[in-house]
């Protein structure tokens, strides 16, 4: 069938999209959609995640990243195709999360459909990195133990009244549905900071921020903890002992897209610092 062919039957495929598609099982062959980066129509011919929501001009900008990084925090390494090894850092201490998993690096076109979901309040690009972790969690939990919850990293109160949409929540959604597990969003929550803290030198400052509250349901869970972009680690650092404290079994950590430690941070279009 060709493309324009198809076009008349994808049509009201397109317009569910973010309604219907149901993570990695529910893609039909050979309709026509809208490439989630560059909006232009192609006919999916595989199966893959990634091979369904991009258009092959566009799929190799989202390769996943399979190689050269950090096992324990995705600190990506200069060779892509460099060993899995551990970085310097978790070699001196490691994260306190059990599992680090993360989609690709924070650059080219990736960084651009984080951004679009993140600043422009996308949901179709929130939901489609969000299909994307579906395809790698559903993939890593396929011979292990699946999470008991997904919890989002959760946004700052004032920044959800600002965006309007809380998007580690939407992309948690499809992440959730393929693993068969609940979205719990009300397990974690930022707190306001309370400590004066211009009376604290920097160093007992960092110690004491705390920016996180668990509630006490996250007793005995394992968790899946989201977030969109991981480049220190810090703050997911901070909500995973935050829920370990809290009792939390086991969390593990799922993100789109890791920045280097190492390299300048990329500037966000708003010109707000990472997490
Ligand atoms: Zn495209
Ligand atoms: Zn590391």
């Amino acid at each position: 069938m060709s493309l324009y062919g198809a076009r008349n039957i994808g049509g009201h495929i397109r317009s569910a999209f973010g309604k219907t598609v149901s993570v990695l099982t529910s893609f039909l062959m050979l309709e026509e959609r809208r490439c989630a980066s560059c909006r232009e129509p192609f006919v999916p011919r595989e199966r893959g995640a990634a091979e369904q929501l991009f258009c092959p001009a566009c799929l190799p900008s989202f390769q996943r990243r399979q190689a050269g990084y950090c096992p324990h925090c995705g600190e990506p390494y200069a060779l892509s195709d460099a060993p899995v090894v551990p970085c310097g850092e978790c070699l001196q201490k490691l994260p306190p999360w059990n599992e680090f998993l993360f989609y690709g690096i924070y650059e080219g076109e990736l960084r651009e459909l984080i951004m679009r979901g993140k600043f422009s309040g996308s949901l179709d690009a929130l939901h489609s990195l969000g299909l994307l972790l579906a395809e790698i969690c559903a993939e890593h939990y396929s011979a292990g133990l699946v999470p008991d919850v997904v919890v989002p990293l959760p946004l700052h109160p004032a920044r959800l009244r600002e965006r309007g949409l809380d998007q580690c929540l939407e992309m948690a959604r499809p992440v959730a549905k393929a693993l068969g597990i609940p979205v719990r969003n009300d397990i974690l929550r930022r707190k306001a900071a309370s400590v004066p803290q211009s009376t604290l030198d920097r160093e007992k400052r960092k110690k004491l921020h705390q920016p996180f509250a668990a509630s006490p349901e996250a007793a005995g869970l394992r968790i899946l903890l989201l977030d969109d972009v991981c480049t220190t680690g810090a703050t997911l650092s901070r909500a995973a002992e935050c829920l370990l404290q809290a009792g939390a079994a086991s969390v593990d950590v799922v993100v789109a897209a890791r920045a280097s430690r190492h390299s300048s941070p990329p500037s966000g279009r708003s010109g707000r610092a990472l997490p």
